[in-house]
């Protein structure tokens, strides 16, 4: 079905296109799902327009944000796993609830990060699952219209904590067929997230098995978490000599359509392999300060010419999961190693846009506002006392990543289906779910012993 023409006539528009242009009164024409027309303001045009007008005098349009590293499978598990580091945060906590998930508890878990992701202005993700139940994420994913790169997570050893894991061929074959299933589903909008979790949970065969089988998926993604943690940085050590990125490079896993969660603690060595390679960085700021994990050098990484993006991890890593916490913390965290000049506004806003879209290999589709692109858009409503009244282009921008929060969302459209109004789900009864998704987690909980 053809959906009707419609424009949005923005006070400004912030394009992250090559030039950064910030276009003021124009207006953004979109037909099924794709912006086909940007076009100066033109009161006559528009008087005879033949389609539906949205008119925010008051908003910025911005791109969706992409996140490159989350996992929706958590966010039931919010406020149950602080103050730990990584791997003591993973054996006594998140293993176990993750093993204890039903395919209901999945649902529900997956729709409170969806729903959370939505409402403040995230429109794509790429999502690492859990060992069972996968199918729950995709319907979910479905169900919220989102624009996904997701995969169930793959654990083939487990000496952290033994129950969760499945066996090598198990790991294989449900992946297998769950990419089979979903890969390029909902008109394109899903893909297939190949998600070994991380080295130390599994085997080699497993690790190149994985790329081998991804070949036969055309705009799939390999996503693990790589040199998140120095003791995780040391038992692969143990392991097999080599740093983590220098391991992964050794079975030949990466590449352009690799992204690596973290990558906190880099040599030399593997940075110029992650360079030469242009596999891609996932930063989690929130995540890597509250695990204590440490600090990347994004800086250097982005001089050096390697890819960054932006994801919020987890929720109870976080807390959050909104893109604008995420973007604060990636300006503000390396001003006191780097300097005040470093991460300026616009460099982060990149980051969480079109930098996203390039590490998904995505960018011909969308991550910026430009004639041709998918209409995956934000509407930040910026006439609130907490924000600055100066409108000028830096103000804009500063804007975004200093000031604003969740409150300033609006309105946010997927591929041209409008899923917030007024900051609300148009998907979901937010209290509602919140009661369920209680209820569930109590089920859960019930049933998972923790330490
Ligand atoms: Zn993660």
């Amino acid at each position: 079905m053809r959906k009707k023409k419609i424009v949005i006539i923005p006070k400004a528009i912030i394009t992250a296109n090559d030039k950064d242009d910030v276009l003021r009164n124009y207006a953004v024409e979109i037909e099924n799902g794709k912006i086909i027309n940007i076009f100066e303001r033109d009161n006559v045009k528009l008087k005879n327009y033949d389609g539906m007008i949205f008119s925010y005098p008051n908003h910025i349009l911005i791109p969706g944000f992409v996140q490159t590293h989350t996992h929706l499978c958590q966010t039931l598990f919010r406020g149950l796993a602080d103050d730990l580091e990584l791997l003591d945060w993973l054996t006594k906590k998140i293993f176990p609830y993750e093993n204890s998930h039903t395919k209901e508890s999945l649902r529900l878990s997956a729709r409170l990060g969806l729903c959370e992701l939505q409402t403040s202005g995230t429109t794509t993700i790429l999502d690492m699952g859990t060992i069972n139940h996968q199918e729950s994420v995709f319907e979910e994913l479905n169900r919220f219209k989102m624009r996904a790169i997701a995969g169930k997570c793959m654990v083939d050893k487990n000496d952290l904590y033994l129950p969760f894991k499945q066996t090598t061929n198990d790991c294989l074959r449900e992946t297998k067929e769950l990419a089979e299933s979903y890969h390029n589903s909902n008109n394109g909008k899903i893909k297939y997230g190949f998600a070994p979790r991380f080295v130390l949970s599994c085997t080699e065969y497993l690790l190149k098995e994985t790329k081998e089988i991804m070949k036969d998926f055309d705009g799939s993604v390999y996503h693990t978490h790589s040199s998140e943690n120095k003791n995780e940085i040391l038992e692969v050590k143990k392991m097999y000599g080599m740093e983590n990125v220098e391991f992964l490079n050794s079975l030949g896993i990466l590449s352009n359509n690799t992204v690596l969660a973290h990558c906190i603690h880099l040599s030399d060595k593997e940075k110029e392999l992650l360079k030469n390679t242009n596999t891609k960085v996932a930063h989690c700021p929130s995540s890597n300060l509250k695990l204590g994990s440490g600090i990347a050098e994004i800086p250097n990484y982005i001089k050096e010419g390697i890819s960054v993006s932006i994801g919020a991890d987890g929720a109870p890593c976080n807390n959050n999961l909104s893109m604008l916490t995420e973007m604060r913390l990636a300006a503000l965290i390396q001003k006191p190693i780097f300097g005040p000049t470093a991460m300026d506004a616009k460099t982060v806003f990149r980051l969480a846009t079109i930098e996203g879209a390039k590490a998904l290999n995505l960018e011909n589709e969308i991550g910026s506002i430009e004639v041709g692109k998918k209409a995956d858009l934000v509407l930040m409503d910026m006439d609130k006392v907490e924000m600055s009244v100066s409108e000028s282009d830096e103000s804009l921008y500063s804007n975004i990543v200093y000031s604003s929060s969740k409150n300033n969302i609006s309105e946010v459209m997927i591929e041209g289906d409008w899923v917030v109004s007024k900051g609300k789900s148009l998907l979901t009864d937010e209290l509602e779910l919140v009661i369920k998704a209680k209820e569930e987690l109590k089920k859960l909980l019930k049933r998972t012993t923790v330490n």
